[in-house]
């Protein structure tokens, strides 16, 4: 079968052609009936939409005497992108007939046909005649392990994780209940209008019973957005991406990737109004270690930092050092602060260097070999002089000198941790060397500094198996769970 790569100008055109068809482009909730599109979504990089055939290569069908135009399903598979492993393939109609198929039973004989008297239907020759569904609507990917940082619902429960791929979710028990979208008036007469929605509790994820106290939750969504909501409310399936809905069924926010039942009240974003309150009664000393997990500081005990009472913070999303670096410097969460992936520096919003200008302080900011996004302040740059590998002995003597300059407010931003947890997992033997040399480090500046200090982390880790040891950007606790400690030296 000749297919041409995923971003190839073929498959534009073919989303181009999707995108002029008009497509639905996310699953009714309304009453189902017959429908000529065709949507390919679930755990997949990006919808597919059929109206037609479109520019899908054509295959010859033998049936009894006459010939059946098709196309074939597994081109269709790889340029949606499947996002996980584990996966089945489903095959939905609006009247509730749904067959699945594990995916490694695709094959080259495994076909779509559209035609007046079965609509969209799956042909599958070599397969039981049950997978004939005539009229589909929907062939849903469901992936039972989401692959690194593919979206997906996580949930993060006291120290419990689950993972909500939206496959999953559409195999998720709902409950059918009538919203009330609005009144219509026409002189005196008046019409309630609503929408029959299929709602996915989220009580179903969540043990509460035996702790009635919480009721909400702090959720993060793909924009970058975080915000408590109600855990009375709801999960909507959208096909490859999933909305919470308030306890109302109405209230709707976009793209949910997770949900913290119980979060850490404090948050990276913390960092901004606490310097600058602090910044009134003396100097203020921040100190970031990137890719440090509170609980690696609470199983590793270093002994500066855990004797200094580390509390648990929670960082943003996605949980990488350009994101959750931006929000710690601005005060600001993503979809403010502007950067919300890898590869994006410039700020939408003031730094706290704006407001320390302000109040006519003095600051600086010390960083590794590189800016890793782009503040007002110059940051001094510390690359690794000596050649040992790590710029943080040369970040630490640069802080040392800033110090002395008796300048209002320092940022300090220690790389070598991340680096070595990535290299070696955290808590390896290799981390725990780093995390206590880091310790002397940040004991010493601590030492030498009378005022406010906080130390805490960019994000944590979570341990990975492969060539790497150690990585992050995801929903999970370990990655999510950064510490907080503040010191007041003579102030
Ligand atoms: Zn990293």
């Amino acid at each position: 079968m000749c297919y041409k790569p995923k971003y190839s100008i073929f498959s534009l055109i073919v989303i181009a052609a999707i995108l002029l068809a008009g497509c639905k482009s996310t699953p009714v909730s309304a009453p189902f009936s017959p429908s000529a599109s065709l949507v390919i979504t679930g755990d997949v990089e990006k919808e597919i939409c059929l109206a037609d055939y479109g520019d899908w290569p054509i295959v010859q069908r033998d049936y009894g005497d006459e010939k059946q135009k098709c196309i074939a399903l597994l081109p269709l598979l790889s340029a949606a992108g499947i996002t996980g492993e584990k996966v089945s393939v489903f095959f939905s109609s609006p009247d509730g007939a749904v067959a699945e198929i594990p995916l490694e039973q695709i094959n080259e004989n495994s076909l779509l046909r559209l035609s007046a008297e079965g609509g969209w239907q799956f042909i599958a020759p070599d397969h039981p005649p049950q997978v004939g569904i005539k009229f589909m609507d929907y062939i849903v990917i469901k992936a039972s392990e989401p692959s690194f940082r593919a979206s997906c619902v996580r949930i993060i429960d006291g120290e419990n994780e689950q993972v909500l791929t939206y496959g999953e979710l559409f195999m998720a028990d709902r409950i059918e209940r009538l919203v009330l979208d609005g009144q219509a008036k026409k002189g005196e007469l008046l019409t309630n209008v609503y929408r029959r929605r299929s709602l996915i509790p989220l009580q179903n994820y969540i043990e509460t019973t035996s702790r009635e106290d919480i009721q909400t939750g702090l959720a993060f969504y793909a924009s970058g957005d975080q915000g408590e909501i109600s855990l009375e409310g709801f999960l909507e399936w959208r096909g490859n991406s999933v909305d919470y809905l308030g306890p109302d069924g109405k209230t709707r926010k976009k793209d949910l990737m997770g949900i913290w039942v119980d979060p850490p009240k404090l948050s990276i974003k913390q960092v901004v109004s606490k310097s600058l309150s602090a910044i009134e009664k003396g100097r203020v000393l921040v100190i970031l270690l990137d890719g440090l997990s509170y609980y690696d500081v609470q199983r590793a005990k270093p002994e500066f930092l855990s004797s200094n009472n580390p509390k648990k913070a929670h960082t943003v999303m996605p949980s990488i050092t350009p994101v959750s670096l931006a929000a710690a410097l601005t005060g600001k969460l993503p979809n403010q602060t502007g950067i919300t992936d890898r590869g994006m520096r410039e700020l939408l919003s003031d730094d706290i260097f704006v407001e320390l200008d302000k109040m006519g302080k003095t600051s600086a900011m010390v960083s590794g070999e590189m800016k890793v996004i782009n503040t007002s302040k110059e940051q001094i740059l510390n690359p690794d002089l000596n050649g040992d590998g790590s710029t943080d002995d040369e970040v630490f003597a640069c802080a040392k000198k800033q110090l002395e300059k008796e300048i209002d407010f320092i940022f300090v931003h220690f790389h070598g941790y991340d680096d070595v947890a990535h290299t070696h997992g955290p808590l390896s033997s290799e981390a725990l060397e780093k995390l206590t040399l880091l310790d002397g480090y940040v004991e010493e500046l601590v030492s030498n500094f009378k005022g406010t200090i906080f130390i805490i982390a960019d994000h944590g880790q979570h341990e990975t198996f492969g060539e790497k040891l150690g990585d992050h950007g995801e929903f999970r606790l370990l990655d999510m769970t950064i510490p907080w400690i503040e010191i007041e030296r003579g102030v």
